[in-house]
């Protein structure tokens, strides 16, 4: 926060009115199961998205950003793409989003720095999103109901506005959603936003995907939280990620289930002939993960972190051997991690192809298993790893 408000002041001239943040996510365990209907796990980490603005009495928006050059500077009655500023377009999308919606807003100054890496699977985008709109609701008070918006909350006497209620969250996140769907052209579920919003220091967050149901168990105890950027993105990936997604929409029709959600293990072994190879192989690591996340979550309860770890070292094997979005790099990643004496689970998180590791890694042995996975990473690829600790942190508004 203490970056974002002089950044602000330095352009604009004037102090900032307020600053918000959104944290970044990661997924804990549950992989592809999110557009599947099914479980997984999140947990908001401290990098953020921080947000300062002010208001401005001329229709108009400016926006700057520590990460980009260009300041995007448009209209409220004119939103629309622009080359100069692409990365604003999630700003963008995210005000047309609540317009749509009949949240009413008028011109504003923004200033935005970071300290989530950019695409390195912490998701950047949604915290932007999410701290855009509650960047928005302080400067002009506004409350989501499920379609549309009810009478504004009243600040109190300090002008603070009450946190916001679950079912504004939610509203929000599919709101944040539809943006990045929309606008911006990427066909992504639910999850990081819910995440981002939904957070809570030393939990992890359980998000059935069917109903929408949040809960929280507690990750606490004597392990840390390790990303590694594996630092490549596999050039198939965007088109990898639909196909997976249809072999898993077509598995469930084969077996008659309007999602693998509603798939039973067992059932699903006894009618694997039925199913193309290929269908049989993605089902079986969404129905996999889906147990996962379940006996996972018992793991966590019983604060048994080795055993959670097991589910996480068996989730990647699950995405290398059956569901194939892994790639040489990642395994790498997670060979080299289960090496490690202070490791007690690791897996790839997102989409695949590439990006990111999460690792569950003892503390105090934090340090030496950056050092030393980044070693052998260096010395098998020739690439540098960038790696981060990552605390467990409340999530935003
Ligand atoms: P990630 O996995 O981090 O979400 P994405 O490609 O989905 O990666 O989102 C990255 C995009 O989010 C950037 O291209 C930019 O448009 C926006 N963004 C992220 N961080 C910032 C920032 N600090 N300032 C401005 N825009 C940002
Ligand atoms: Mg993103």
């Amino acid at each position: 926060m203490h970056e974002v408000k002089p950044f602000y002041q330095q352009h604009f001239g004037v102090p900032p009115a307020w600053a918000v943040r959104a944290p970044g996510r990661v997924e804990l365990l549950g992989n592809h199961t999110d557009y599947n209907q099914g479980l997984v796990m999140a947990l908001a980490v401290d990098k953020f998205i921080h947000l300062a603005g002010g208001p401005r009495r001329d229709g108009r928006i400016e926006v700057v950003s520590t990460a980009f050059p260009t300041p995007a500077r448009f209209s409220v009655s004119a939103m629309t793409k622009e080359e100069a500023a692409p990365w604003a377009d999630y700003v963008k999308g995210l005000l047309l989003q609540l317009q749509r919606r009949g949240v009413h807003f008028n011109g504003f100054n923004a200033a935005i720095h970071s300290t989530i890496p950019l695409g390195a699977g912490l998701s950047s985008s949604a915290a932007l999103l999410v701290a855009t709109a509650l960047l928005v609701r302080k400067l002009f008070p506004y409350r989501l109901t499920e379609t549309g918006v009810a009478a504004p909350p009243s600040p109190d006497s300090r002008g603070e506005l009450p946190p916001l209620a679950t079912p504004e969250k939610l509203a929000l996140a599919k709101v944040c959603q539809a943006a990045e769907n929309q606008f911006v052209g990427v066909n992504c579920g639910l999850l990081d936003y819910i995440a981002s919003l939904f957070g809570k220091a030393h939990h992890a967050i359980l998000i059935d995907c069917q109903d929408l149901r949040v809960e929280w168990t507690p990750l606490d105890g004597q392990a840390e939280v390790v990303i590694c950027h594996s630092g490549v993105r596999h050039a198939l990936a965007d088109g990898e990620y639909n196909a997976l997604r249809r072999h898993c929409e077509a598995a469930a029709r084969a077996l008659g289930a309007r999602s693998l959600r509603g798939v039973e293990a067992k059932d699903l072994t006894a009618r694997q002939g039925q199913l193309p190879e290929r269908e049989y192989q993605c089902a079986r690591h969404i129905v996999g993960e889906n147990q996962r996340v379940t006996f996972g979550e018992r793991a966590l309860r019983a604060h048994d972190l080795a055993q959670f770890g097991q589910y996480l070292y068996q989730s990647h094997e699950s995405s290398r051997d059956s569901f194939k979005n892994s790639c040489p790099e990642l395994d790498l990643l997670v060979e080299l991690a289960r090496a490690h004496p202070g490791c007690l689970g690791a897996r790839l998180t997102g989409g695949g192809f590439g990006g990111a590791t999460l690792n569950l890694v003892a503390t105090g042995q934090v340090e030496d298993f950056r050092r030393v996975i980044a070693q052998g990473y260096e010395a098998r690829t020739g690439r540098k790893l960038e790696s981060w600790p990552c605390r467990i942190v409340d999530g935003a508004g």
